[in-house]
């Protein structure tokens, strides 16, 4: 057996992570599909191109909420190259009227139902609310030949749903937004510090960092941390954070399980799933 024969089929692909933009790829190495184009048209077709992933294999782009950092690019993307873009009712309206977005062709548009799943090439997608101040914010889950993975950026609170949408997963992305001690300390005003820490804001690195560790099983391929604050975190903060947390919950991670932070700006490769 040759090595990329033992490979998952299955990959995920970071292109950008932060509040600079987000950008994922999800699905085969020959076809599959965009999580949020928060960078340039630009950018994103140089990073295709440098992970040897062709335009035409995109074939749908989901979105998570209408931030300007999950959608800069999408306008100006699907204006060259007509990709269906799929996003809760609220989002889309949210498009519609965001100074990036509100020129994006409304005939690419797709509704998707909180919760109903739903197929793309073989993918079983399924959206879930989380709790954010973006319209119609959601995170996925995704299903292909048993091998699965939940997205769950820009949430202000991990509750029961996001939960188990992120315990089914063997393979997670997980937001670790903030460092508590470096946003209270930093030059934030007040009021943006508040919406960062509540409720309908950002998850810190040690809200993450515990439900991880609570759910950790030998079975998870793969814990990537993303949507790190520029200010107000660093990788190493957040990687310590979570090693913490396994260490108070005696955690032992199983040699299969990669531990990582999403880098800000640069790809990660093909993380197979
Ligand atoms: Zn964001
Ligand atoms: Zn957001």
């Amino acid at each position: 057996m040759d090595l990329f024969s033992c490979l998952s089929p299955f990959v995920f692909c970071s292109f950008a992570s932060g509040s600079s933009g987000n950008c994922y790829y999800v699905g085969r190495q020959d076809e599959g599909l965009l999580v949020d184009v928060g960078i340039s048209a630009k950018q994103l077709l140089k990073r295709l191109i440098e992970n040897n992933i062709p335009l035409d294999s995109v074939k749908a782009i989901l979105i998570t909420h209408d931030h300007i950092d999950h959608v800069l690019g999408l306008e100006a993307l699907t204006k060259t190259c007509p990709i269906p873009i799929y996003a809760h009712a609220d989002c889309l309206l949210g498009l519609t009227e965001g100074n990036a977005t509100k020129n994006t062709n409304v005939s690419l548009f797709h509704e998707i139902e909180p919760m109903q799943p739903f197929e793309l090439m073989g993918i079983t997608i399924e959206a879930f609310p989380v709790m954010h101040d973006g319209r119609g914010a959601m995170g996925y889950h995704f299903n292909y030949e048993g091998h699965t993975l939940t997205i769950a950026t820009d949430i202000g609170m991990l509750d029961k749903v996001v939960k188990a949408q992120i315990q089914r997963a063997d393979n997670i992305v997980i937001e670790s937004n903030y460092d508590r001690e470096m946003l209270e300390k930093g030059h934030y005003p007040f009021v943006l510090k508040q919406r960062i820490a509540g409720p309908f804001g950002h998850l810190s690195n040690e809200e993450s960092a515990r439900f991880v560790a609570e759910i950790y099983r030998p079975e998870i391929k793969n814990v990537m941390l993303c949507h790190l604050s520029e200010n107000n975190n660093t990788p190493e903060r957040a990687m310590q954070c979570l090693y913490k947390q396994f260490r108070l919950k005696h955690v032992n991670l199983d040699a299969n399980t990669s531990v990582f932070p999403l880098p800000r700006h640069k790809c990660t490769g093909f993380v197979y799933l």
